[in-house]
């Protein structure tokens, strides 16, 4: 694609600007290293450890890193994105890394590249950091060529957490309105009680002696999966698969009901712990606060399941735009047509760019299926 001349006079203007951070940077680093810049900025989404590949020597990350360094700083942009995308190779968790490598990307024409690289940036990064401010600001700045899109970090604990790509379908079950034994109900349950849920999910017959949850009506369950499905191109995207089953002995994924879950909010998502054996993620939607929505249940019930499957998928962290799906959102606001990603869907473009750089990325937690 080409720039108009305004684009063009921005280029330089931001170009400039970029330059001299990069440049201020540099001098921050007292060892003159390019890898060592302020400690804000090496923020990780997991372990350092450098991606070896069997069979060949690592290349010298290091010197790579400074050769695509020296490049963009001489403004030679197009080797620098090339150079920079070999080192994000090397060690894709490296946030300075993916940052440069989306501004040489931008200056040397390449959009797609650019917002991908810009988008992890974001997503691998304290809200407010200081590489996550300049990618925001690229994004803003350059507007039009990334569609507005504003993703969101989706940092907890300094770790990403998603499920393990390649593993086969993650396996959905919802239920006819069932809800979860006595002390495992709506707020009763929370994480240390998920992991003995896990083993009871075992027993024989565990899901036949369930009850019912009041105020459940049939209608429900259609709308909870119309919100999964919400979800459904991930797959085609290349990001995750998943699928329903009618066997919650396969489920990696529970929806239960409850008739007040807690906190205010109308779903929770209880995410899989990876250090537990047999580990799965439980949602739970309300049924007491359906029954108010009159009407308005099967729009608002869509966006809360499609809300749940946002946190099940792996976005853990909400978005701050009021538009997202993944806004934290309030109990009162109704289900919006959106500037989303598709008109059949709640989902954002943003809550799209998020979820896709998540899984551009290394994580710190991985969440396997049953399958396994
Ligand atoms: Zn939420």
């Amino acid at each position: 694609m080409s720039l108009s001349k305004t684009d063009r006079r921005l280029e330089t203007e931001f170009s400039a600007a970029v330059t001299k951070i990069a440049v201020l940077a540099v001098l921050a680093a007292t060892t003159a290293q390019y890898s060592a810049l302020p400690a804000d900025a090496r923020v990780s989404a997991h372990p350092r450890k450098p991606v070896q590949k069997k069979g060949k020597v690592a290349p010298n990350v290091e010197a790579l890193q400074r050769k695509a360094f020296t490049c963009y700083l001489q403004r030679n942009y197009i080797e620098a994105a090339k150079l920079f995308k070999q080192c994000f190779d090397v060690d894709p968790s490296d946030v300075s890394v993916n940052y440069y490598l989306g501004a040489s990307a931008l200056f040397a024409n390449d959009v797609k590249t650019a917002e991908h690289a810009l988008c992890r940036v974001v997503v691998m990064s304290p809200p407010d950091s200081e590489f996550s401010n300049l990618a925001m600001k690229s994004l803003k700045q350059w507007r039009k060529e990334f569609h507005g899109i504003e993703p969101y970090s989706q940092l907890e604990n300094g770790r990403l957490m998603r499920w393990e790509k390649g593993k086969g379908p993650i396996k959905v079950w919802v239920s006819d309105g069932l809800q979860l034994p006595r002390g495992f109900v709506g707020p009763e349950l929370d994480s240390e009680k998920c992991k003995a849920l896990y083993s009871m999910f075992q027993r024989p017959g565990f899901f036949n002696q369930l009850e019912t949850a009041v105020h459940y009506v049939p209608s429900y369950r259609d709308m909870v999966k119309n919100g999964i499905n919400d979800w459904g191109w991930v797959a085609s995207e290349g990001i995750v698969s998943f699928e329903f089953t009618d066997d919650p002995t396969k489920a990696d994924v529970l929806y239960f009901w409850c008739p007040v879950s807690g906190a205010g909010s109308v779903g929770r998502t209880y995410y899989p712990w990876t250090r537990t054996s047999n580990a799965r993620c439980i949602v739970h939607i309300e049924t007491e606060y359906l029954r108010k929505w009159g009407a308005r249940v099967p729009t608002e019930l869509r966006k809360t399941s499609a809300h749940e499957f946002g946190h099940v998928l792996g976005l853990n962290q909400h978005s701050n735009n009021i538009n997202d799906l993944m806004a934290a959102s309030g109990k009162d606001i109704s289900y919006r047509e959106m500037t989303s990603f598709s008109s059949e869907s709640a989902v954002t473009k943003n809550d799209y760019a998020t979820l896709r750089a998540l899984y551009e990325l290394p994580a710190g937690e991985l969440y396997s299926t049953m399958g396994r």
